[in-house]
């Protein structure tokens, strides 16, 4: 059944709870990542929702149940009113915890701002530790900009810091070492996700996707422990070791039960729900983000949209949905 009491979450129709969004702020890039914008960005940073329009949006949603947002894009950084606008998500009523996702290339200079607005959750993008191939990988010479920024983040103790690293078999496969040393020398949580195959990365998908086995056998092998999973936690089945700080976490969007757990909605930076990750369509919203009065349709807009909510995504059955790529809503 789906819930319209006040802050209780709503449920689609196969009693999957949401209180979690994933909230696109532009699907604008700088960075050219060879598995999400090999050729850069074009798009248009000032189509996002304003923060007005952001605002009702959340409030609507809080009402929902969503308790947790996390800003993400294209680069979240890129919108020259980040920090406003993040101040005014988290004032929300409703709103627990706040973070954001980003390629770190602004973190020296916003770390501060980011964490003086009541963000709380910092995940950076770090797909090699390897400054040559970070060039190779971003096209950008920015792997030590980015580190500092980390370390800026760092001091500044943000309650929770991880590190998103995308598998790749020929570019970062070789370098898990250094990454189980970066979670165990700095406390971070450093999570593997695996590739995903878009509508854009075919070629370079079937050339670089590997599983993450490879990366739970060294867990096993090296005595880290699969913590219990809770999906409030995020997708991630995250391990501890008895003598190491840090955790290693894993990602894997192709396994059976990742979508059982989803407790998520995504709204990319245009103001369209996505039901899911890998679905067929958007549906608009902007036209009930006019004024706040809109609120009670907007939410049974949301309410009946869920119902839509499939089950499962179909990687496996070769169906990779309309993504073009994931800078368009967030990942
Ligand atoms: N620009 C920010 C960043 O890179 O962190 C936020 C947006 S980005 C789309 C969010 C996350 O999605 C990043 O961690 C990125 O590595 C991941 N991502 C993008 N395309 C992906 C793909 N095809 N497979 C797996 N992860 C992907
Ligand atoms: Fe930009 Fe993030 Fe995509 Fe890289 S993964 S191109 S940083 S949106």
């Amino acid at each position: 059944m789906l819930g319209t009491m006040q802050n209780t979450p709503v449920e689609d129709s196969t009693g999957r709870q949401f209180t979690y969004l994933r909230l696109s702020i532009t699907d604008a890039c700088n960075f050219r990542c060879v598995y999400c914008l090999p050729d850069g960005s074009h798009s248009c940073s000032s189509a996002a929702l304003s923060s007005g329009e952001t605002e009702h949006l959340v409030t609507a949603l809080t009402e929902l149940g969503i308790q947790k947002i996390r800003l993400t894009g294209g680069e979240p950084t890129l919108r020259h009113d980040l920090i406003d606008l993040a101040t005014r998500i988290r004032k929300v009523s409703g709103v627990e915890k706040l973070g954001i996702t980003t390629n770190g290339y602004r973190l020296r200079e916003l770390a501060r701002p980011l964490r003086d607005a009541g963000i709380e959750g910092l995940n950076v993008s770090v797909d090699t530790l390897s400054q040559k191939r970070f060039f190779v990988l971003t096209g950008h010479d920015l792997l030590n900009q980015v580190l500092e920024g980390i370390e800026t983040a760092q001091s500044l103790r943000f309650p929770s810091i991880k590190i998103n690293t995308v598998l790749m078999k020929n570019y970062n496969i070789s370098e898990l070492d250094a990454f189980f040393s970066l979670a165990k020398s700095t406390g971070f949580c450093v999570r593997f996700i695996e590739l995903m195959r878009t509508q854009s990365n075919k070629e370079f998908f079937d050339q670089q996707y590997i599983s993450s086995e490879l990366v739970t056998r060294k867990l096993e092998e090296e005595g880290w422990k699969r913590g219990s999973y809770h999906y409030a936690g995020g997708p991630a089945h995250e391990y501890t070791h008895p003598i190491h700080p840090g955790t290693i976490g894993i990602i894997t969007p192709y396994s059976k039960d990742f979508c059982l757990s989803c407790n998520r909605l995504r709204v990319t930076s245009r103001g369209e729900l996505r039901l899911c990750l890998f679905g067929n369509r958007n549906y608009p919203l902007r036209q009930l983000l006019k004024t706040p009065d809109q609120k009670p349709e907007l939410q049974a807009f949301i309410i009946r949209l869920l119902k839509h909510k499939p089950a499962s995504h179909l990687l496996s059955e070769g169906s990779y949905g309309n993504t073009t790529n994931l800078a368009a809503f967030g990942g």
